[in-house]
């Protein structure tokens, strides 16, 4: 028998209908296929959207409708609980993946991975990404976190972003400063608009010494994190004065399991998902942690990663 819940989902369904193609609209969808951690429960839907419009009338459905929603990057920084998630995942389509050079200026849609906008920098003589080239999440998610890696972060360069109101009332730009970007910060975080495009102003260097220096922080993340296991990379914020894997490590943590979930053997600020791991297990995981480390140090140690879902 149908619960209510899937009845109103499948309602809803049909209302989306009118406003996308169907088969951009999936029901019961896995998340473990979506996230880094490749774990995680179901979401009621997922809706793949191709353009501004279209994105703008599914907000105002879900506006309407009081349907909760979440839009989803790369999947690089969230965890979806095991219960899954009650609500729609809206996804930018391919659609929202283009990259664009003028001059100094690089102006990339949200769904374009930071990965391939640090190499269209590169190939254009461009300097600045340089230290992003290894995040592997979408310029949205980038933006969303204020990504940062190796001394950069995405406030060093972005000039201006472009976005949607969450209920898809109106499209706006917003300038850096009024981002408030701070560490793994933005106001997004706050507000619940989308991101749409980022505005990032580079500076002339050589193609040879950009490839170089990502090729070096590459390496340099090849062999410090355990880049073959799935996870979300650093699991805890830095807390001011300290680093979270070295509290970790001190604490006697690393390489500590619970089920399938582990503090990585490598690199102790990460919680790798060893292939069994419930989301579950790796907040049990996380719990541990923070109480160890607290316990022994004082310091409460905050994930850095969404944590969504029942
Ligand atoms: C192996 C590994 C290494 C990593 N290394 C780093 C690192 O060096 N530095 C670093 O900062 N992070 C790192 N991360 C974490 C992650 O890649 C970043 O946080 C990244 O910015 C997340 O982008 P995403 O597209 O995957 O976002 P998602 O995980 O999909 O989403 C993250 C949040 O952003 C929101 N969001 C996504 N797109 C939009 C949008 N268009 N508009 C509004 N909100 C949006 C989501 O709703 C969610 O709340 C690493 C992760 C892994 C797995």
């Amino acid at each position: 028998m149908k619960s209510e819940k899937q009845v109103n989902i499948e309602l809803l369904c049909l209302k989306i209908e009118k406003i996308m193609e169907a088969e951009r609209i999936n029901i019961n969808v896995s998340m473990n296929r979506y996230t880094s951690f490749r774990t995680g429960g179901n979401a009621d839907a997922m809706v793949i959207v191709e353009s501004e419009v279209e994105l703008k009338n599914v907000l105002r459905l879900f506006s309407e409708e009081k349907v909760p929603h979440i839009i989803l990057g790369n999947g690089s920084n969230i965890l979806i609980k095991d219960g899954g998630y009650r609500g729609v995942i809206v996804k930018l389509g391919e659609n929202f993946n283009s990259i664009e050079v003028k001059d100094h200026i690089i102006t990339a849609h949200a769904g374009s991975k930071i990965s391939a906008v640090a190499k269209e920098a590169m190939e254009h003589g461009l300097s600045g990404l340089e230290f992003a080239s290894g995040i592997p999440g979408s310029v949205g998610g980038g933006v969303f976190m204020n990504a940062g890696a190796y001394g950069g972060e995405l406030k060093d360069i972005i000039l201006s972003v472009r976005a949607i109101t969450k209920d898809g009332g109106k499209d706006y730009e917003v300038s850096n400063e009024e981002m408030q970007l701070g560490y793994r910060h933005s106001t997004f975080q706050e507000n619940g608009d989308i991101i749409i495009s980022a505005t990032f102003q580079l500076k002339t260097g050589e193609k040879r010494a950009i490839a170089t220096e990502m090729k070096a922080l590459m390496d340099r993340r090849n062999q410090k994190q355990p880049v073959n296991l799935p996870s979300a990379g650093s699991f805890f914020k830095r807390p001011e004065g300290y680093f979270a894997g070295k509290l970790i490590q001190d604490s006697g943590l690393k390489g500590l399991s619970v089920g399938g979930a582990q503090v990585s053997p490598l690199h102790a600020g990460f919680i790798v998902n060893n292939g069994t791991a419930t989301a579950t297990d790796i907040l049990n995981l996380m719990k541990l942690i923070q109480n160890t480390v607290f316990n022994k140090f004082g310091v409460k140690l905050e994930p850095e990663v969404r944590i969504l879902g029942d």
